[in-house]
């Protein structure tokens, strides 16, 4: 059987247009500011590929730095000020926070509303309870992926691998809002193979580097790698392409499968969290 590979490009390219599309259209375009931490690479890169994604599709944004000096008070008292700016649609962290920062009470004080990585414990609660069907980024990228490549979801099982609040649980959530069969596996789930291996679909999101391979896949079965591990040799997911490519049907690569499209949910978040505000007035 010759796997599908699902490329993200496309779909992202897809998206992009369509958010372009429709901000061309508004009077106003939505703002949406960016608290960067420019020390830590990692906070300082997604910044970076967000505020990219953001011109391209003509959303203006604001820069907000903390760095060294920054305290928990600060940072709090800048997530107020733009909770309250009419201008600001949307609030994105660039996660880690300094580390004299106390992360996740400055989560607490974003509010849900302006929550554009849906990462408060509002935000998370309007998915569980199914009011809302936004999501942190790289979980709408999964199902935009997967929807993209007409994979069904209803009725099949779908493994997914790691339960943060970011990645695995969002994504478990609307998978079952997709109608499918979830179960969710982690680092103390025993025997993680006679799991995943009976799935119709497995989402790997574990940030462990050749975790999943064709031991832990059924025949046909479609594998969506969230993992993105930088190692001295590129970038790593969490699937063992090279095994794993015979036996599924389809398989998303990384780099190159969920990361392009990612940029683009969250903007798509952006764009709805404006279209709330604008229904308030
Ligand atoms: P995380 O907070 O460290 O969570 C990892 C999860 O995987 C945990 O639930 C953990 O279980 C589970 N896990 C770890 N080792 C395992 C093992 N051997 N077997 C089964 N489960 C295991 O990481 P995260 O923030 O969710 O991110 C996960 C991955 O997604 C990372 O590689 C991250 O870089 C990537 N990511 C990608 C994007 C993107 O745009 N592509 C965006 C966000 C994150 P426990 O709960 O038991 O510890």
């Amino acid at each position: 059987m010759k796997a599908t590979v699902m490329s993200g490009r496309e779909p992202a390219r897809s998206l992009r247009e369509m958010i372009a599309g429709k901000v061309a259209q508004l009077v106003k375009a939505p703002g949406v500011a960016i608290v960067r931490n420019e020390r830590h690479p990692e906070a300082a890169g997604y910044a970076r590929q967000v505020a990219r994604g953001a011109g391209r599709v003509g959303i203006p944004v604001r820069d907000e730095f903390i760095d060294e000096s920054s305290t928990t008070a600060t940072t709090i008292r800048l997530i107020e000020a733009l909770s309250i700016d009419s201008e600001v649609h949307g609030i994105i962290l660039a996660l880690p926070l300094p580390s004299q920062v106390d992360a996740q009470r400055v989560i607490a004080a974003l509010p849900p509303h302006k929550d554009v990585d849906r990462i408060t414990s509002g935000a998370l609660g309007e998915l569980m309870v199914g009011t809302s069907q936004r999501a942190p980024g790289v979980a709408m990228a999964v199902m935009h992926l997967l929807a993209h490549y007409e994979i069904p979801l209803a009725g099949r099982h779908v493994s997914v691998v790691g339960r943060s609040p970011s990645v695995g649980k969002p994504v478990a959530l609307l998978m079952l809002a997709q109608h499918a069969t979830v179960t969710i596996c982690h680092s103390r789930t025993p025997h993680l193979a006679s799991i995943t291996s009976k799935a119709d679909v497995v989402v790997a999101g574990a940030g462990r580097p050749r975790l999943i391979t064709r031991d832990h896949l059924g025949d046909g079965a479609v594998v969506v790698d969230v993992g993105t591990t930088y190692t001295a040799d590129g970038v790593q997911g969490d699937v063992e392409t090279d095994s794993i490519a015979s036996i599924v049907s389809a398989y998303s690569p990384v780099p190159g499968g969920v990361g392009p499209l990612t940029v683009y949910c969250l903007l798509l978040n952006v764009l709805d969290l404006f279209y709330d505000a604008e229904r308030e007035q």
